[in-house]
This record gives C-alpha cells, sequence and structure tokens, in this order.
C-alpha cells in the first residue's frame, strides 16, 4: 500500500506483515532451534535407531548421519527446512558438537540459517541384536537336497541350496527375513536359525507353494518358561535335484 514502510529497516518496496518485511521479520524470528538435550540412541551391531519406543532403520551407519540430525532440529511454524548441510565443530567420546546450515523458506522466500546442536551419542545393543547375540532360537529350517540318491557332492549342494534359498527369501516378508539368526553350512546342506517360529512356518510354506519343497514340521522340547513347556519346532525342506537336460548336440553335426 501506498505510503507504507517496514517499521525496521524503512523500505517502502516490500509486502509488510504486521509492519514488518519478510527480510527484518526473519532476522528477528527464531525459524529454527535445537533441543537442549538432543539424544541419538544407536545399536552398534546393527545399526538399528530407537525412535521413542520403537527400533528403526535396522541396517544403517553405526555413525551419526544428517539422517539422524536433521529431524531433531525445530522448525518454526511459519517456516519449512529445506535441507541442511552438517558440519562437526568438536566431539567427545559421546557427545558431538555440530553446526548446521540451513535453507529455509520464510514467507514466501527461501534464505540460509545456522544451527548449532549438540548431540550426545548412546550405544544400545537392539532386542533383536540381544536375541541374536545369545545364539537364541525357537525353530530350524533344514534345507536339504531330495531324498531320491544323488552324486552331488556337499559343495555343489550347498551352493544349489543357498541360490535357492537366497529366492525364497526375496519372496519373504521383510519381517520374516528379519527373523534369520544365523545359519551354518553342513555336509548334507544348511541350518538356518529363526527367532521367531511363525516367520520360519511361513517362509517353508513359500518354499513347499513356489519353489517345490516337501515339508516336514517336528518339534522337540527344549524347556520350560513361566510354567509353560517350550518347544523349538524343525522344518526339514527338501529340495530334489533338477533333473538336468543333456544338450542338444549342434545343428548339422554329423
Ligand atoms: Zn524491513
Ligand atoms: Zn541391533
Amino acid at each position: 500500500m501506498k505510503g507504507e514502510f517496514c517499521v525496521v529497516c524503512g523500505a517502502t518496496d516490500r509486502p509488510l506483515t504486521e509492519g514488518v518485511c519478510a527480510e527484518c521479520a526473519a532476522g528477528r524470528t527464531e525459524l529454527l532451534s535445537a533441543p537442549a538435550r538432543a539424544v541419538v540412541v544407536i545399536c552398534p551391531t546393527c545399526g538399528a535407531r530407537k525412535i521413542g519406543a520403537r527400533w528403526e532403520r535396522s541396517g544403517s551407519s553405526p555413525l551419526l548421519t544428517a539422517h539422524d540430525l536433521t529431524p531433531l532440529v525445530r522448525v518454526h511454524p511459519e517456516a519449512g527446512l529445506r535441507s541442511v548441510h552438517w558440519e562437526e565443530l568438536s566431539s567427545t567420546a559421546t557427545v558431538r558438537e555440530l553446526l548446521g546450515t540451513a535453507r529455509v523458506r520464510f514467507r514466501g522466500a527461501e534464505r540460509e540459517a545456522r544451527i548449532a546442536m549438540s548431540v550426545r551419542t548412546e550405544h544400545q545393543t537392539c532386542p533383536d541384536c540381544s536375541r541374536k547375540s545369545g545364539r537364541f532360537y525357537t525353530a530350524v529350517v533344514q534345507l536339504r537336497g531330495g531324498a531320491e540318491r544323488s552324486n552331488e557332492k556337499p559343495p555343489a549342494l550347498r551352493a544349489r541350496l543357498e541360490n535357492v534359498w537366497s529366492e525364497i527369501l526375496a519372496d519373504a516378508r521383510t519381517d520374516w527375513r528379519r527373523a534369520v539368526s544365523w545359519q551354518e553350512g553342513l555336509p548334507e546342506g544348511w541350518d538356518v536359525f529363526f527367532t521367531n517360529t511363525l516367520a520360519a512356518r511361513s517362509i517353508a510354506r513359500i518354499a513347499k507353494q513356489k519353489f517345490g519343497a516337501s515339508v516336514k514340521e517336528s518339534a522337540s522340547l527344549f524347556g520350560r518358561k513361566h510354567g509353560q513347556e517350550v518347544y523349538r519346532v524343525t522344518f526339514c525342506l527338501r529340495f530334489p535335484r533338477p533333473s538336468v537336460v543333456p544338450p542338444l548336440p549342434p545343428t548339422g553335426a554329423a
């Protein structure tokens, strides 16, 4: 409007909000702030992060990354955080002092804002990893060759079963795959240990329905917990060797 001017800088050519231009408002507003005590909880074994009560992002880097830092920044309700470039100013074994250079959108324009943050890293073994390190398991999936007599050598058999197994896992749900604790190679195939029996059973079902395996399930008592008998379940999966079709002789051969 004619005759109006920013009460801070006096500019007359800019849109005003409550008498102040966006430029001056940004200078007087805390666009970004850091929590007083920022803590990132990381599982040193698998890199999962504890977000609230849940563990997420298993398999990520055990080091602090922008993925950990940027979500901690508090953003003014009128502002939008576009990106932050983080720089480490100093660090001790557990606390890092960081400086973020951010691009922030505020009242129609993008500007740079800086944010200082001190972040403490805490290492905690996630429940999945603590179960695995105790070699805890509730089910074993045994991968074996077919029941027929076969002259397949153990290394060839293991390689064949490993290929089928990775195809089966590719078909399985993520939480079923994550229930795999460890696997052991044997002359007769592989034993795959699971921390969750339902996951093992579901994967055995895929092996049967889509990969033609025969499945035999058996349970053995391995202890008592809270007065209840606890069983370990074994799924024996047999994968017959595909019959080898002899190659056709080259055409035109005598
Ligand atoms: Zn102004
Ligand atoms: Zn973990």
